[in-house]
């Protein structure tokens, strides 16, 4: 099949999905505590695209978009209707050479024109052919937008800036990008700020729409206007000389979306040398440490408070990561007077405290000899293989017993007493058949499984401490901020953590991301429609090719391979997780990332 049937047939089965649209609405979940996951096999962006395909494209005013957009990249196949509006890049000489190509209208002569550029704003380009009998034709490049403003704006223009934000990219990057294509640069810095502005309140204002819509599907959700939500924060740190740190609340519905975010800039000079003050004075360095979380905090307090006039709606739960600190502040704040909001812990990170603690054990013990006159690291023993494994027992026990707090407790015993049995006395009655290699091999040899008693002995505290009721308790119902983090990688995949960025950018960024978050790339066309730039049908076709590649790239995963795919997917993930935390040791320390 060529890539232009294929490509045809994608956009095919979209457009099925979008004539049907009463189907694909998510079943209502009896209690607010525990929301009925749909199951179907359908990924949590296919469903987000859906159900934002069938709006955007019903609003829009192009007709038979199915049919423009059916060409090829190279265009080996000729579409008169996509060509009809494209935009071109086009050397002078050319535009010169059709003119010359025609007859003058006055003299009737042809080849005789002279042109001249009698203005440039930026790509707009305005220019006089004079023919040598006088006549002259205007051209101009670019429609006017945005009368209001005194400042005369082009759509070129615009769609430049609104590009460059979409690849995460500022007037310098764009300046790069065009000089290397042989075009002038684009407009000046003074009106690149104002282009910046317009388009900053353009996205902003798609943006509160799309989170408006968020909220009442959340709404219906959970058929209340008490609703879970989960909070996170991230940071984009500038050795803390400028830092801005976002934080970010999200619907817990089937799927996930963006409800509210706040942008914290602090610009401290006194904090500019943190790092270099860390080891040299701790307690000032944890100090000042804690003056920049306090914002954080302040984000979080600020967006529970406005949650009733913004949306309507109370976050009555919540799930965060470890972090208590926002928990301490919410709860002060009051935001839904002597209402009290549930603290969920995020089970992901919840897990990795296991490792955290079995780390913490191997090191106290270090080389010193356990009852066995051995050390607890070394063959068979305590190795990292075997902590991380420890790891994903205790968070695979905490997710398949999610809603039963007694079950959730056998099944993270279970681990423990796995390893510690022995030929003799072997100890598998907590142990899940389909899991416990003992049920499945008759064969079956402890020593090479399990933990010597000593080590076994040692790391016990770790399993009274997190496998306590409290403990438990705090993952009960738990769900993950997950969709917190991939929502985090879109907006910094517009706003790069490796360049210095002012608090607009990182806004505009933040906005961007939730239209793409919630509506997928398609929710873009709105901010064009606002600030009143028509869409192609070379946009539309883009549009729809990045979302169909991301609905592609996160497609369920094949039963029959799942356990690999996945156990591939986390190893990757690990991988690139381990090399952040070493260059970037602040992001992931202790309480940072709440
Ligand atoms: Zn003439
Ligand atoms: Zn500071
Ligand atoms: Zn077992």
């Amino acid at each position: 099949m060529s890539r232009h049937r294929k490509n045809k047939y994608k956009l095919k089965e979209l457009a099925a999905c979008h004539q049907s649209p009463r189907e694909d609405i998510s079943p209502i979940p009896s209690t607010q505590t525990n929301p009925m996951t749909n199951t179907t096999a359908r990924s949590t962006i296919e469903k987000k695209l859906i159900s934002s395909y069938q709006r955007h494209l019903a609003s829009s005013s192009t007709d038979d978009i199915e049919e423009s957009s059916s060409s090829d990249d190279e265009g080996t196949s000729v579409d008169l209707d996509e060509y009809s509006d494209v935009n071109l890049i086009a050397n002078i000489q050319n535009i010169l050479f059709l003119g010359n190509a025609m007859n003058c209208s006055k003299c009737n002569v042809n080849g005789e024109y002279n042109f001249k550029v009698t203005k440039r704003l930026g790509l707009s380009y305005y220019i006089s052919f004079t023919c040598s009998c006088g006549n002259v034709i205007r051209l101009s490049t670019g429609n006017r937008i945005s009368s209001s403003t005194k400042t005369q704006m082009t759509d070129l223009n615009m769609l430049g800036v609104l590009a460059g934000s979409l690849v995460g990219i500022h007037r310098r990057g764009i300046q790069k990008f065009f000089g290397a294509m042989g075009i002038l640069p684009p407009v000046q810095i003074e009106y690149y700020k104002c282009y910046e502005d317009l388009l900053h309140k353009s996205i902003e204002k798609v943006a509160e729409k799309s989170k408006e819509t968020a909220a009442d599907e959340a709404r219906k959700y959970y058929n209340s206007n008490d609703i879970t939500v989960s909070i996170d924060g991230t940071w984009l740190t500038q050795g803390f000389s400028s830092l801005h740190r976002v934080g970010t609340i999200l619907s817990v519905a089937d799927p996930p979306k963006v409800l509210d975010h706040e942008v914290s800039s602090r610009h401290c000079s006194e904090c500019a040398g943190l790092l270099a003050v860390k080891d040299s004075d701790g307690e000032l360095y944890s100090q000042l440490l804690e003056e920049h979380l306090k914002c954080s905090c302040e984000a979080m307090v600020a967006m529970f408070g406005r949650s009733v006039a913004k949306h309507n709606l109370r976050y009555t739960a919540y799930i965060a990561d470890g972090d208590t600190r926002n928990h301490i502040n919410i709860t002060q704040s009051k935001p839904y007077g002597e209402l009290s909001i549930e603290r969920k812990q995020c089970i992901n990170h919840f897990s990795k405290r296991m490792r955290t603690r079995l780390s913490c054990i191997k090191k106290k013990y270090g080389r010193t000899y356990l009852s066995d006159n051995k050390t607890i690291g070394g063959k068979g023993r305590l190795d990292d293989a075997k902590i991380y494994r420890l790891q994903v027992y205790f968070g695979k026990a905490i997710r398949d017993n999610n809603n039963d707090l007694e079950k959730m407790k056998q099944a993270a015993w279970a681990a423990w007493f796995h390893m510690v049995s022995t030929d003799k006395s072997p100890l598998h009655d907590l142990c899940e058949p389909g899991h416990c290699k003992l049920y499945l091999d008759f064969d079956y040899e402890h020593e090479s499984h399990s933990l010597p008693p000593a080590v076994c002995d040692a790391i016990k505290p770790a399993y009274d401490d997190l496998c306590r009721d409290e403990s438990l308790q705090q993952v009960l119902h738990g769900r993950t901020t997950n969709a917190n983090e991939s929502f985090h990688r879109i907006i910094w995949s517009l706003c790069t953590k490796k360049k210095k960025h002012i608090r607009k950018c990182v806004q505009i960024a933040t906005n961007l991301a939730t239209i793409i978050y919630n509506e997928g790339f398609i929710g873009l066309i709105s901010i064009y429609k606002s600030l009143g730039i028509s869409i192609n049908a070379a946009l539309l076709k883009m549009l729809k090719k990045i979302d169909h590649k991301r609905i592609k790239e996160n497609r369920p995963l094949d039963p029959a391979n799942c356990l690999k795919q996945r156990r591939k997917r986390r190893f990757i993930r690990l991988e690139k997780e381990n090399k952040a935390t070493q260059n970037d040791p602040y992001k992931y320390g202790a309480g940072i990332s709440g």
